[in-house]
């Protein structure tokens, strides 16, 4: 009797961990606003808690016991010897993911320009100038509908037109955040000399006690992950499109650094202000978290100055680099269907941001997170842009690398008539929920099992739908649309 004793009381406070899991599940839906998910989250949590109170009566009334009893309990157990091993055993490694950017790599890799990017075409370039004639003589097939955009007002069009004149505030939180940045976009600040205090004294670290250093004094300034790469030069961007100080010597010369090392780190999207994508309050989230890395990665820079190295902060008002494949290459997560990255912990809900040096450092190993895996089955973002800029097919080549495009200028348009940065993908990506400890296990089955990736998929749809609305946004975000 005291061997099936232990086995009921076991089987016990799994049906009461599982309850407990459905009651966290239930809150944490409740918090984020998510109706559907509310109700299914409390019938789970319902019925588990009946199974664990209707076992606990078959324990008292000796009905476990009896044949029956005995029938149920090993159907329970085997169900869930079962979905153990299904769902929680590592599915093989993709090898390709844990080469990082290298294993994307299928062909010739063309060094991007930065002067294409959609920003640096309409932002930068003023009609009339020599660059405009440059560059709309090397791009022909862009003028007509740069012109198009710039008679809007820019790539972001009429900033907020998407919601009602009322929620001016939202646009000028937006804004507010563009200052910080801004200021940081001179070259002695974002590639600082040393404090003439320690001018000339160059700080000897092992690599591995820099990197703990650095890494510790990241995550200090509030970045979420930080990640060591080294700096692949077919990243870097070939000639600078982005002039911000008036610096127009600078246009189309060849960006050059000599650095070995990119310090990359995350800065987390509020979860609340992405759930109203493509709402006003979704930009604010985008805007301050470009505002956070500029300032992280500007102090960053001064740091390793202070210890006599070379450094480069990369953030929005000034990039050498194509951030996304460092970030890969440092380990900090995955690209995904969408384009972004992909990380473990929040998914696409982060900003990016990154320090070039010649500081000696440990640099990280890509991961496996099985991003690829479930971009190939999702498909969620694809169905949801308003736009259909990302594609629903197989990854094809793209300048010598194997990936998902996004369609840049259909993105950019639909950005132009909302008035914001849309994330609409970001905010329907099953990896985006927040961190929460129901959605924290679940990152980390779908992280690991292949089967676990197809149900949860299967869940997602069925918790938040295959179209998921925007929500409400915290009373002090509001809009009217
Ligand atoms: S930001 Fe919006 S328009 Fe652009 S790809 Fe994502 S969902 Fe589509
Ligand atoms: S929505 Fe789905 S397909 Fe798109 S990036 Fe997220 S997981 Fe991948």
């Amino acid at each position: 009797m005291k061997v099936v004793d232990t086995i009921i009381f076991f089987v016990l406070i799994g049906l009461i961990a599982q309850a407990a899991i459905g009651l966290s599940y239930l809150i944490s839906s409740i918090r984020e606003l998510e109706k559907r998910a509310s109700v299914f989250a409390g019938l789970q949590f319902a019925g588990m808690a009946g199974a664990a109170l209707l076992f606990a009566y078959g324990w008292k009334t000796g009905f476990l016991y009896s044949g029956s009893g005995i029938g149920i309990l090993i159907c329970l157990i085997a169900g869930a010897s079962l979905a153990v091993i299904l769902l929680v055993k590592r599915t093989p490694a993709n090898l390709k993911a844990l080469q990082g950017m290298r294993g994307a790599v299928v062909g010739e890799v063309t060094r991007f320009d930065e002067r294409d990017v959609v920003f640096a075409r309409n932002r930068t370039i003023r009609p009339g100038t020599p660059q405009y004639r440059t560059y709309y003589q090397m791009r022909p097939e862009y003028e007509k509908s740069d012109a198009a955009r710039r008679d809007k007002g820019g790539p972001l069009g009429q900033p907020g037109v998407i919601d009602q004149p009322e929620d001016r505030p939202n646009i000028a939180a937006t804004l507010s955040c563009q200052g910080i940045a801004m200021n940081l976009s001179a070259p002695e600040t974002y590639q600082p000399a040393a404090n003439p205090e320690f001018k000339g004294h160059q700080v000897k670290l092992s690599p591995q006690e820099a990197t703990d250093r650095i890494k510790g004094y990241t995550l200090n300034l509030g970045a979420k992950h930080v990640g060591i790469a080294e700096l692949n030069p077919l990243w870097l961007y070939s000639k600078r499109g982005e002039i911000f100080r008036e610096n127009w010597e600078d246009w189309g010369q060849e960006i050059k650094v000599t650095h070995q090392y990119a310090i990359v780190l995350t800065t987390e999207m509020a979860f609340e202000l992405v759930g109203t994508a493509p709402h006003t309050p979704t930009v604010i989230s985008s805007m301050s978290n470009y505002a956070q890395g500029a300032a992280i990665t500007t102090q960053l820079a001064a740091y390793i100055a202070n210890m006599g190295y070379s450094a480069s902060a990369n953030h929005v008002r000034h990039y050498d680099a194509v951030l996304v494949p460092l970030a890969v290459d440092a380990g900090l997560g995955e690209t995904g269907r969408l384009g972004y990255l992909m990380t473990k912990d929040f998914g696409p809900r982060v900003r990016l941001a990154a320090v070039t040096t010649d500081l000696e450092l440990v640099a990280d190993s890509p991961v496996d997170i099985g991003v690829e895996d479930f971009c190939k089955i999702c498909k969620k973002c694809a169905n949801c842009c308003p736009s259909n800029s990302i594609p629903s097919g197989d990854p094809t080549e793209v300048n010598g690398t194997l990936r998902w495009k996004l369609n840049a200028e259909t993105c950019f348009d639909y950005w132009g008539k909302v008035g914001t940065d849309c994330n609409v993908c970001m905010r329907v990506c099953p990896w985006s929920h927040a961190s929460t400890f129901p959605h924290k296990i679940i990152r980390a089955l779908i992280s690991r099992n292949r089967l676990s990736r197809r149900l949860f998929l299967y869940m997602d749809d069925i918790f938040y739908g295959p179209k998921p609305k925007p929500k409400p946004a915290p009373p002090w975000a509001r809009f009217s649309s």
